[in-house]
């Protein structure tokens, strides 16, 4: 089967041919470093990893960019009231994200441009557009007449005329000819970081810093560009219209959006209290592999319900490949035959996850066939029906997994020894007489789906 991905642009699944050979470039939008990045944000990354990881997969070369928007209205306003300068404050930031980013276990990008790095190559590519008449100035600042390129709004559906009714489209306005027209470059302001340049002295507007930085590292026209839903307008639009207008080629060829994580229901936000950082999820004790599972479990188009019961569950699903694989490893394959049909079965259900990622990947569909294929080889190894070959056929699926999902099953002992550690504090506790404390580490391994057992032979665990 071939592979197919859901062209947002086109908004039909086509079959996926990169441009040159084998090398896929591949643009995926970024974090604005102003705070960290939330769990809605990783979905989305996460989601790109296993894209970047299913390709190499499938045999292409990855040449993926990641920006970092390190100076827009947030990460200014943030730094000015922090006290900071603009990159000591961003750069606390751009560390937590890369921490954030080795936790979930995903692949470094080739490149990480910061926004401030390629001031020069924006002024550029807004002089290519002022110099062709898709820029005009106003008060110093720079804006693009979207009139100008009549392809506008082909990628979101979003009617020019009717987006001008919108008291809004870009968030930071200044002064301009028509409501509809974005900034491409603000005016310096006394208070505010400014680069002086070729186009003067200011400071990029951010939809102008993705179409530089792709168009620099990747190329006029690259194979893919993704991001998340919230994106498409108006910043991906605004990407096609500076990028096409300078350049008279396609920018993109694979548009590709990831839907909402959404949580209990509802739109995360702080004020409702349903807002969690990766690093929340982990002060309370949930691990980074369940995260990631579950993270990846729903297909990247639809919208994703966070809720820890939902989490609890992929920690399950989890758990039992994870026992899958640890049996596998003790299973003496010499001293069981070997199962019939099941090496054939288990070459279906790996056949079954590639088709289904094949399938503008399909990550549920995926995992069906590896649970399939993790309950079927569970019960061979209890019946004493699994031999060499059936072991030799497991581990291929196992490692297409953990190549493909970025999670290595039965990394399990990590998590095992911290658990004996509670536990044992627990006891020390209630040997001291701190019997708050240890109901309070009780709690946390409950959390954690560990349900003790007080037995006359000491304290037994096992998982809910
Ligand atoms: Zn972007």
């Amino acid at each position: 089967m071939a592979l197919h991905f859901h062209n947002t642009l086109s908004r039909r699944d086509e079959e996926f041919v990169p441009l040159r050979g084998q090398e896929v470039r591949l643009y995926t939008c970024g974090p604005t470093v102003y705070d960290y990045a939330h769990i809605g944000n990783f979905r989305t990354y996460v989601w790109e990893d296993l894209l970047r990881r299913y390709l190499r997969h499938r045999g292409f070369q990855v040449v993926q960019v990641m920006n970092l928007t390190d100076v827009d209205d947030k990460t200014i306003a943030n730094a000015r009231e922090s006290g900071q300068t603009l990159a000591d404050y961003t750069r606390t930031y751009i560390d937590a994200f890369f921490e954030d980013v080795a936790a979930l276990g995903m692949e470094r990008a080739e490149h990480y441009p910061r926004a401030t790095a390629y001031i020069p190559q924006m002024a550029r590519l807004i002089r290519r557009l002022r110099d062709t008449g898709h820029v005009y100035e106003s008060r110093g600042s720079l804006y693009f007449r979207i009139s100008t390129f009549p392809a506008y709004g082909r990628l979101s559906l979003v009617n020019p005329e009717a987006a001008a009714g919108q008291a809004r489209i870009d968030s930071d306005e200044y002064e301009k000819d028509n409501p509809r027209d974005f900034a491409v470059w603000k005016a310096t302001r006394d208070d505010e970081p400014s680069w002086d340049t070729e186009i003067g002295r200011g400071r990029p507007g951010w939809h102008i810093e993705c179409s530089a930085m792709s168009m620099e590292l990747l190329g006029e026209t690259f194979d893919i560009h993704t991001g998340g839903v919230d994106n498409i307008f108006p910043h991906h639009e605004n990407e096609i219209a500076q990028s096409e207008a300078a350049t008279g080629k396609p920018f993109v060829r694979y548009w590709m959006h990831a839907a909402h994580l959404i949580v209990d229901g509802e739109k995360m936000s702080k004020s409702k209290g349903n807002f969690f950082t990766l690093r929340d999820l982990a002060a309370r004790g949930h691990d980074m592999r369940v995260i990631r599972y579950m993270l990846s479990s729903v297909h990247y188009r639809k919208p994703l319900n966070f809720t820890f019961e939902g989490l609890n569950q992929a920690a399950a699903a989890l758990g039992r490949l994870d026992d899958l694989a640890l049996r596998l490893e003790a299973v003496e394959p010499g001293l069981t035959r070997d199962g019939g049909d099941l090496v054939a079965r288990t070459r279906e259900a790996l056949r079954g996850m590639t088709d289904a990622l094949d399938a503008d990947l399909n990550t549920a569909g995926a995992l069906g066939h590896l649970f399939d294929f993790v309950r079927e080889t569970h019960s061979a190894v209890d019946a004493g029906a699994f031999g060499r070959k059936d072991l030799e056929a497991a581990r291929e699926v196992m490692s297409a997994f953990e190549t493909i999902f970025g999670i290595r099953p039965g990394q399990r002992a990590a998590l095992d020894a911290e658990i004996e550690a509670l536990i044992a504090s627990r006891a020390r506790a209630r040997t001291q007489r701190d019997f708050a404390d240890a109901d309070r580490i009780r709690d946390e391994l409950l959390r954690r789906g560990i349900v003790l057992e007080d037995t006359p032979q000491g304290v037994r665990w096992k998982r809910k």
